[in-house]
Protein backbone atom coordinates (compact mmCIF):
# COMPACT_ATOMS: atom_id res chain seq x y z
CA UNK A 1 0.00 0.00 0.00
CA UNK A 2 1.33 3.27 -1.10
CA UNK A 3 1.02 6.59 1.14
CA UNK A 4 0.35 10.01 0.18
CA UNK A 5 3.17 12.03 1.93
CA UNK A 6 1.09 13.09 4.68
CA UNK A 7 0.25 9.96 5.44
CA UNK A 8 3.16 8.64 5.33
CA UNK A 9 4.84 12.04 7.39
CA UNK A 10 2.05 10.86 10.01
CA UNK A 11 3.44 7.21 10.27
CA UNK A 12 7.05 8.61 10.57
CA UNK A 13 5.58 11.24 13.53
CA UNK A 14 4.09 8.27 15.39
CA UNK A 15 7.85 6.47 15.56
CA UNK A 16 9.04 9.66 17.27
CA UNK A 17 10.65 11.49 13.50
CA UNK A 18 10.61 15.56 13.10
CA UNK A 19 7.85 16.27 10.85
CA UNK A 20 6.39 20.33 9.99
CA UNK A 21 3.32 20.94 11.28
CA UNK A 22 0.31 20.47 8.43
CA UNK A 23 -3.08 20.12 7.57
CA UNK A 24 -4.80 18.53 4.45
CA UNK A 25 -7.33 20.50 2.22
CA UNK A 26 -9.43 19.09 -1.09
CA UNK A 27 -10.40 22.92 -2.12
CA UNK A 28 -8.83 26.36 -2.12
CA UNK A 29 -10.67 27.57 0.36
CA UNK A 30 -9.60 24.84 2.76
CA UNK A 31 -5.93 25.71 1.96
CA UNK A 32 -6.41 29.12 2.93
CA UNK A 33 -7.94 28.72 5.73
CA UNK A 34 -5.21 25.94 6.48
CA UNK A 35 -2.28 28.13 6.09
CA UNK A 36 -4.50 30.45 8.09
CA UNK A 37 -4.24 28.64 11.09
CA UNK A 38 -0.56 27.16 10.44
CA UNK A 39 0.91 30.82 9.70
CA UNK A 40 2.35 31.55 6.30
CA UNK A 41 4.81 30.89 5.11
CA UNK A 42 3.78 27.83 3.86
CA UNK A 43 4.05 25.24 1.79
CA UNK A 44 1.55 24.21 -1.11
CA UNK A 45 1.72 20.47 -1.74
CA UNK A 46 0.16 18.01 -4.58
CA UNK A 47 -0.76 14.82 -2.40
CA UNK A 48 -0.35 11.84 -5.33
CA UNK A 49 0.92 8.67 -5.38
CA UNK A 50 4.06 9.69 -7.53
CA UNK A 51 7.34 11.05 -7.05
CA UNK A 52 9.08 14.34 -9.01
CA UNK A 53 6.10 16.48 -7.42
CA UNK A 54 8.58 19.68 -7.44
CA UNK A 55 9.52 19.04 -11.01
CA UNK A 56 6.15 18.75 -12.58
CA UNK A 57 4.88 22.19 -10.04
CA UNK A 58 2.79 20.17 -7.02
CA UNK A 59 5.14 22.16 -4.72
CA UNK A 60 5.01 25.61 -4.23
CA UNK A 61 6.52 27.56 -1.54
CA UNK A 62 3.41 30.37 -0.59
CA UNK A 63 5.02 33.79 0.91
CA UNK A 64 1.24 34.78 2.17
CA UNK A 65 -2.33 33.72 1.70
CA UNK A 66 -2.92 35.45 -1.30
CA UNK A 67 -0.03 32.69 -3.02
CA UNK A 68 -1.56 30.30 -1.15
CA UNK A 69 -4.78 30.89 -2.89
CA UNK A 70 -2.88 30.99 -6.64
CA UNK A 71 -0.77 28.00 -5.90
CA UNK A 72 -3.90 25.63 -4.52
CA UNK A 73 -5.80 26.41 -7.56
CA UNK A 74 -2.59 25.95 -9.89
CA UNK A 75 -2.09 22.69 -8.06
CA UNK A 76 -5.71 21.27 -7.53
CA UNK A 77 -6.53 19.56 -10.89
CA UNK A 78 -2.73 19.31 -11.91
CA UNK A 79 -1.86 16.01 -13.95
CA UNK A 80 1.38 14.35 -12.22
CA UNK A 81 2.37 11.54 -13.83
CA UNK A 82 -1.17 10.46 -14.72
CA UNK A 83 -1.94 11.16 -11.27
CA UNK A 84 -4.46 14.04 -11.02
CA UNK A 85 -4.30 16.06 -7.47
CA UNK A 86 -7.59 16.02 -5.37
CA UNK A 87 -5.71 16.81 -2.20
CA UNK A 88 -3.07 19.40 -1.20
CA UNK A 89 -0.62 19.27 2.26
CA UNK A 90 -0.41 22.67 3.39
CA UNK A 91 2.43 22.65 5.76
CA UNK A 92 4.72 25.39 7.42
CA UNK A 93 7.84 25.59 5.33
CA UNK A 94 11.50 25.10 6.49
CA UNK A 95 14.82 26.79 6.00
CA UNK A 96 16.53 24.75 4.21
CA UNK A 97 20.63 24.56 4.90
CA UNK A 98 21.15 21.59 3.20
CA UNK A 99 19.38 18.50 1.58
CA UNK A 100 19.75 14.67 2.24
CA UNK A 101 18.33 11.61 1.08
CA UNK A 102 17.56 8.41 3.67
CA UNK A 103 15.72 5.07 2.81
CA UNK A 104 15.11 1.71 3.59
CA UNK A 105 14.00 -1.26 1.52
CA UNK A 106 14.75 -5.31 1.57
CA UNK A 107 17.33 -6.58 -0.35
CA UNK A 108 15.72 -9.80 -1.26
CA UNK A 109 19.12 -11.08 -3.21
CA UNK A 110 21.15 -10.63 0.15
CA UNK A 111 18.23 -11.44 2.20
CA UNK A 112 18.80 -8.26 4.11
CA UNK A 113 17.65 -5.15 4.72
CA UNK A 114 19.24 -1.91 2.84
CA UNK A 115 19.90 1.25 3.99
CA UNK A 116 21.02 4.18 1.78
CA UNK A 117 22.24 7.68 2.91
CA UNK A 118 23.47 10.11 0.76
CA UNK A 119 24.43 14.21 1.29
CA UNK A 120 23.43 14.73 -2.15
CA UNK A 121 19.56 15.06 -1.56
CA UNK A 122 16.04 16.82 -2.88
CA UNK A 123 17.47 15.32 -6.88
CA UNK A 124 16.14 12.01 -7.75
CA UNK A 125 18.35 8.86 -6.15
CA UNK A 126 18.01 7.10 -9.65
CA UNK A 127 20.27 10.25 -10.75
CA UNK A 128 22.57 10.59 -8.15
CA UNK A 129 22.94 6.42 -8.60
CA UNK A 130 24.03 7.10 -12.12
CA UNK A 131 26.22 10.07 -11.77
CA UNK A 132 27.40 9.69 -8.31
CA UNK A 133 27.23 6.56 -7.34
CA UNK A 134 30.14 6.57 -4.59
CA UNK A 135 27.86 9.85 -2.77
CA UNK A 136 25.37 6.81 -2.21
CA UNK A 137 26.21 5.08 1.62
CA UNK A 138 24.55 1.46 1.59
CA UNK A 139 24.43 -0.66 4.61
CA UNK A 140 23.36 -3.78 4.75
CA UNK A 141 21.48 -5.30 8.13
CA UNK A 142 20.60 -8.08 9.25
CA UNK A 143 16.87 -8.29 10.80
CA UNK A 144 17.68 -10.20 13.38
CA UNK A 145 20.76 -7.79 14.69
CA UNK A 146 18.96 -4.97 13.74
CA UNK A 147 20.34 -1.09 13.24
CA UNK A 148 22.69 -1.01 16.03
CA UNK A 149 24.00 2.66 17.14
CA UNK A 150 27.22 2.41 16.30
CA UNK A 151 26.27 0.99 13.07
CA UNK A 152 23.85 3.66 12.65
CA UNK A 153 26.90 6.38 13.39
CA UNK A 154 29.88 4.43 11.13
CA UNK A 155 26.93 4.53 8.38
CA UNK A 156 26.56 8.48 8.66
CA UNK A 157 30.18 8.91 8.66
CA UNK A 158 30.46 6.90 5.73
CA UNK A 159 28.04 9.25 4.04
CA UNK A 160 30.12 12.20 4.91
CA UNK A 161 26.94 13.90 6.30
CA UNK A 162 28.51 17.18 7.89
CA UNK A 163 28.93 17.45 11.05
CA UNK A 164 26.40 19.39 12.03
CA UNK A 165 24.14 16.79 11.05
CA UNK A 166 25.79 14.38 12.67
CA UNK A 167 23.67 13.48 15.81
CA UNK A 168 20.38 14.71 14.41
CA UNK A 169 21.10 12.11 11.74
CA UNK A 170 21.88 9.57 13.82
CA UNK A 171 18.47 9.71 15.45
CA UNK A 172 16.14 9.92 12.51
CA UNK A 173 17.38 6.74 10.94
CA UNK A 174 17.46 4.71 14.46
CA UNK A 175 13.79 6.05 14.20
CA UNK A 176 13.07 5.22 10.69
CA UNK A 177 14.64 2.06 10.76
CA UNK A 178 12.14 0.99 13.74
CA UNK A 179 9.54 2.75 11.43
CA UNK A 180 10.26 0.66 8.74
CA UNK A 181 10.51 -2.68 11.04
CA UNK A 182 7.93 -2.29 13.36
CA UNK A 183 5.20 -0.70 11.18
CA UNK A 184 6.05 -3.76 8.32
CA UNK A 185 6.93 -1.41 5.49
CA UNK A 186 8.20 -2.81 2.05
CA UNK A 187 9.81 0.99 2.08
CA UNK A 188 10.36 4.14 3.49
CA UNK A 189 12.34 6.81 1.97
CA UNK A 190 12.35 11.06 3.55
CA UNK A 191 13.76 12.98 0.11
CA UNK A 192 15.16 15.31 1.35
CA UNK A 193 15.90 14.81 4.74
CA UNK A 194 17.11 18.30 5.51
CA UNK A 195 19.32 20.16 7.80
CA UNK A 196 17.26 23.05 8.75
CA UNK A 197 18.85 26.90 9.21
CA UNK A 198 18.44 26.57 12.67
CA UNK A 199 20.57 23.29 12.95
CA UNK A 200 17.82 20.50 13.39
CA UNK A 201 17.49 17.85 10.78
CA UNK A 202 14.00 17.60 9.86
CA UNK A 203 11.94 15.61 7.65
CA UNK A 204 10.69 17.51 4.66
CA UNK A 205 9.24 14.26 1.88
CA UNK A 206 7.81 10.90 2.78
CA UNK A 207 7.28 8.06 0.77
CA UNK A 208 6.31 4.96 2.48
CA UNK A 209 4.66 1.11 1.42
CA UNK A 210 3.25 -0.45 3.94
CA UNK A 211 3.15 -4.29 3.68
CA UNK A 212 -0.64 -5.09 3.16
CA UNK A 213 -0.15 -8.52 4.58
CA UNK A 214 0.64 -7.00 8.09
CA UNK A 215 -2.80 -5.34 8.48
CA UNK A 216 -3.74 -7.83 10.96
CA UNK A 217 -0.92 -6.39 12.96
CA UNK A 218 -2.20 -2.90 12.56
CA UNK A 219 -6.22 -2.38 12.07
CA UNK A 220 -5.21 1.29 11.55
CA UNK A 221 -3.71 0.78 8.29
CA UNK A 222 -7.37 -0.15 6.91
CA UNK A 223 -7.39 3.11 6.60
CA UNK A 224 -4.94 3.62 3.66
CA UNK A 225 -6.93 1.26 2.24
CA UNK A 226 -9.19 3.49 0.84
CA UNK A 227 -6.60 5.84 -0.49
CA UNK A 228 -5.01 3.30 -2.79
CA UNK A 229 -5.29 4.63 -6.59
CA UNK A 230 -5.73 0.87 -8.20
CA UNK A 231 -6.46 0.60 -11.82
CA UNK A 232 -9.97 -0.39 -12.76
CA UNK A 233 -9.41 -4.34 -12.98
CA UNK A 234 -6.92 -4.49 -10.03
CA UNK A 235 -9.97 -2.76 -8.42
CA UNK A 236 -11.99 -5.36 -10.04
CA UNK A 237 -9.89 -7.94 -9.19
CA UNK A 238 -9.28 -7.07 -5.60
CA UNK A 239 -13.22 -6.98 -4.57
CA UNK A 240 -13.40 -11.02 -5.71
CA UNK A 241 -9.97 -11.70 -3.12
CA UNK A 242 -7.70 -12.28 -6.47
CA UNK A 243 -4.03 -11.69 -6.63
CA UNK A 244 -4.12 -10.04 -9.87
CA UNK A 245 -1.93 -7.28 -10.99
CA UNK A 246 -2.67 -5.39 -14.75
CA UNK A 247 0.08 -5.34 -17.26
CA UNK A 248 0.44 -4.40 -20.75
CA UNK A 249 0.15 -7.10 -22.78
CA UNK A 250 -2.89 -9.17 -24.85
CA UNK A 251 -2.74 -12.65 -23.60
CA UNK A 252 -4.53 -12.88 -20.31
CA UNK A 253 -3.11 -15.04 -17.93
CA UNK A 254 -4.73 -17.51 -14.65
CA UNK A 255 -2.70 -19.43 -13.19
CA UNK A 256 -2.73 -21.39 -9.66
CA UNK A 257 -0.22 -20.29 -7.25
CA UNK A 258 2.23 -16.75 -7.83
CA UNK A 259 5.31 -18.43 -8.80
CA UNK A 260 3.23 -20.54 -11.88
CA UNK A 261 1.87 -17.47 -12.43
CA UNK A 262 4.82 -15.85 -12.57
CA UNK A 263 6.46 -18.38 -15.09
CA UNK A 264 3.45 -18.09 -17.69
CA UNK A 265 4.09 -14.64 -17.55
CA UNK A 266 7.60 -15.11 -18.39
CA UNK A 267 7.06 -18.12 -21.07
CA UNK A 268 4.48 -15.78 -22.73
CA UNK A 269 7.32 -13.52 -23.18
CA UNK A 270 9.65 -16.43 -24.28
CA UNK A 271 7.04 -17.20 -26.71
CA UNK A 272 7.30 -13.88 -28.20
CA UNK A 273 4.14 -12.78 -26.45
CA UNK A 274 3.20 -10.00 -23.62
CA UNK A 275 0.76 -10.53 -20.98
CA UNK A 276 -2.35 -8.28 -20.25
CA UNK A 277 -1.96 -9.45 -16.73
CA UNK A 278 -0.57 -11.81 -13.56
CA UNK A 279 -3.17 -13.63 -12.12
CA UNK A 280 -3.18 -16.43 -9.25
CA UNK A 281 -6.06 -17.85 -8.40
CA UNK A 282 -5.08 -19.81 -5.29
CA UNK A 283 -5.12 -23.41 -4.37
CA UNK A 284 -8.90 -23.56 -4.67
CA UNK A 285 -9.66 -23.39 -8.50
CA UNK A 286 -13.29 -23.92 -7.81
CA UNK A 287 -16.36 -22.47 -10.23
CA UNK A 288 -16.28 -19.20 -8.25
CA UNK A 289 -13.16 -18.48 -8.21
CA UNK A 290 -12.63 -19.47 -11.93
CA UNK A 291 -15.19 -17.43 -12.71
CA UNK A 292 -14.58 -14.25 -11.19
CA UNK A 293 -10.84 -15.02 -12.83
CA UNK A 294 -12.67 -15.02 -16.17
CA UNK A 295 -14.86 -11.79 -16.15
CA UNK A 296 -12.22 -9.60 -14.51
CA UNK A 297 -9.79 -10.99 -17.47
CA UNK A 298 -12.84 -10.65 -19.77
CA UNK A 299 -13.33 -6.82 -19.20
CA UNK A 300 -10.01 -6.22 -20.09
CA UNK A 301 -10.34 -4.69 -23.53
CA UNK A 302 -6.72 -5.58 -24.50
CA UNK A 303 -6.80 -9.13 -23.80
CA UNK A 304 -7.22 -11.13 -27.11
CA UNK A 305 -6.58 -14.59 -25.50
CA UNK A 306 -7.04 -16.37 -22.50
CA UNK A 307 -3.85 -18.97 -20.91
CA UNK A 308 -5.32 -20.91 -17.90
CA UNK A 309 -2.05 -22.78 -16.52
CA UNK A 310 -2.66 -24.60 -13.97
CA UNK A 311 -0.18 -27.55 -12.02
CA UNK A 312 -2.22 -29.67 -10.00
CA UNK A 313 -0.67 -29.96 -6.14
CA UNK A 314 -3.40 -30.35 -3.96
CA UNK A 315 -5.47 -28.35 -6.15
CA UNK A 316 -6.98 -31.28 -8.09
CA UNK A 317 -7.22 -31.15 -12.29
CA UNK A 318 -11.02 -32.61 -12.15
CA UNK A 319 -12.11 -30.02 -10.14
CA UNK A 320 -10.20 -27.53 -11.91
CA UNK A 321 -11.98 -28.69 -15.26
CA UNK A 322 -15.29 -28.78 -13.85
CA UNK A 323 -14.66 -25.06 -12.39
CA UNK A 324 -13.87 -24.07 -16.20
CA UNK A 325 -16.76 -25.50 -17.67
CA UNK A 326 -19.55 -23.74 -15.27
CA UNK A 327 -17.55 -20.75 -15.43
CA UNK A 328 -17.56 -20.57 -19.05
CA UNK A 329 -21.84 -21.14 -18.50
CA UNK A 330 -21.45 -17.97 -16.33
CA UNK A 331 -19.34 -16.03 -18.39
CA UNK A 332 -19.87 -14.95 -22.15
CA UNK A 333 -16.09 -15.38 -23.09
CA UNK A 334 -14.98 -13.00 -25.98
CA UNK A 335 -11.70 -14.45 -26.05
CA UNK A 336 -10.26 -17.65 -27.15
CA UNK A 337 -9.30 -19.46 -24.21
CA UNK A 338 -5.91 -22.13 -24.14
CA UNK A 339 -5.19 -24.53 -20.73
CA UNK A 340 -2.84 -26.46 -19.87
CA UNK A 341 -3.96 -29.01 -17.38
CA UNK A 342 -0.88 -31.10 -15.30
CA UNK A 343 -0.44 -32.60 -11.92
CA UNK A 344 -2.35 -34.21 -9.57
CA UNK A 345 -6.12 -35.67 -11.75
CA UNK A 346 -4.34 -34.25 -14.72
CA UNK A 347 -6.04 -37.44 -16.49
CA UNK A 348 -9.57 -36.98 -15.09
CA UNK A 349 -9.39 -33.23 -15.84
CA UNK A 350 -8.52 -33.47 -19.34
CA UNK A 351 -11.04 -35.91 -20.16
CA UNK A 352 -13.69 -33.68 -18.67
CA UNK A 353 -12.82 -30.79 -20.77
CA UNK A 354 -12.59 -33.00 -23.98
CA UNK A 355 -16.00 -33.04 -25.51
CA UNK A 356 -16.06 -28.78 -24.86
CA UNK A 357 -12.91 -28.08 -27.30
CA UNK A 358 -13.07 -26.07 -30.05
CA UNK A 359 -12.77 -23.32 -31.33
CA UNK A 360 -13.19 -20.98 -28.00
CA UNK A 361 -11.75 -23.54 -25.94
CA UNK A 362 -8.07 -25.38 -26.37
CA UNK A 363 -5.76 -27.65 -24.43
CA UNK A 364 -2.40 -28.17 -24.93
CA UNK A 365 0.21 -31.00 -23.61
CA UNK A 366 3.11 -28.56 -22.10
CA UNK A 367 3.12 -24.98 -20.79
CA UNK A 368 5.45 -23.67 -23.40
CA UNK A 369 3.21 -24.68 -26.10
CA UNK A 370 0.30 -23.44 -24.53
CA UNK A 371 1.65 -20.47 -24.63
CA UNK A 372 2.98 -20.50 -28.28
CA UNK A 373 -0.84 -21.32 -29.21
CA UNK A 374 -2.10 -18.44 -26.87
CA UNK A 375 -0.08 -15.75 -28.39
CA UNK A 376 -0.76 -16.74 -32.05
CA UNK A 377 -4.26 -16.67 -31.16
CA UNK A 378 -3.75 -12.93 -29.77
CA UNK A 379 -1.75 -12.02 -32.93
P1 LIG B 1 8.97 15.67 -4.61
O1 LIG B 1 9.41 16.61 -5.70
O2 LIG B 1 7.76 14.90 -5.01
O3 LIG B 1 10.06 14.80 -4.13
O4 LIG B 1 8.49 16.61 -3.39
P2 LIG B 1 9.29 17.16 -2.10
O5 LIG B 1 8.39 17.09 -0.95
O6 LIG B 1 10.61 16.48 -1.96
O7 LIG B 1 9.49 18.68 -2.47
C1 LIG B 1 10.29 19.07 -3.57
C2 LIG B 1 11.30 20.11 -3.14
O8 LIG B 1 10.63 21.26 -2.63
C3 LIG B 1 12.22 19.67 -2.02
O9 LIG B 1 13.30 18.94 -2.49
C4 LIG B 1 12.62 21.01 -1.43
O10 LIG B 1 13.73 21.51 -2.14
C5 LIG B 1 11.42 21.88 -1.68
N1 LIG B 1 10.70 22.04 -0.40
C6 LIG B 1 9.80 21.20 0.15
N2 LIG B 1 9.38 21.63 1.35
C7 LIG B 1 10.06 22.79 1.58
C8 LIG B 1 10.09 23.71 2.67
O11 LIG B 1 9.44 23.57 3.72
N3 LIG B 1 10.90 24.80 2.52
C9 LIG B 1 11.66 25.01 1.41
N4 LIG B 1 12.44 26.06 1.35
N5 LIG B 1 11.66 24.15 0.38
C10 LIG B 1 10.89 23.06 0.45
MG1 LIG C 1 11.02 14.50 -2.45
Amino acid sequence: MDLFEHQGKEFFAHYGMPVSPGEIAFTVDEAVAAAQRLGTPVMVKAQVHAGGRGKAGGVKFAADLDAVREHAGNILGLDIKGHVVKRLLIEQASDIADEYYASFTLDRSAKLHLGMLSRQGGVEIETVAVENPEAIAKIWIDPVDGLTEAACRDWVAAAELPAAAVEGSVDVLQKLYTAYVQGDADMVEINPLILTEQGKVHVLDAKVTLDGNSEYRHPEYEQYDSTQVRDEREAAAHAHGLQYVGLDGTVGVIANGAGLAMSTVDVVNQAGGQAANFLDIGGGANADVMSAALEVINNDPAVKSIFINIFGGITRGDLVAEGIIEAMKRVEIDSPIVIRLDGTNAVEGRRILEPRLGDGLMMEDTMLSAARRAVELAE
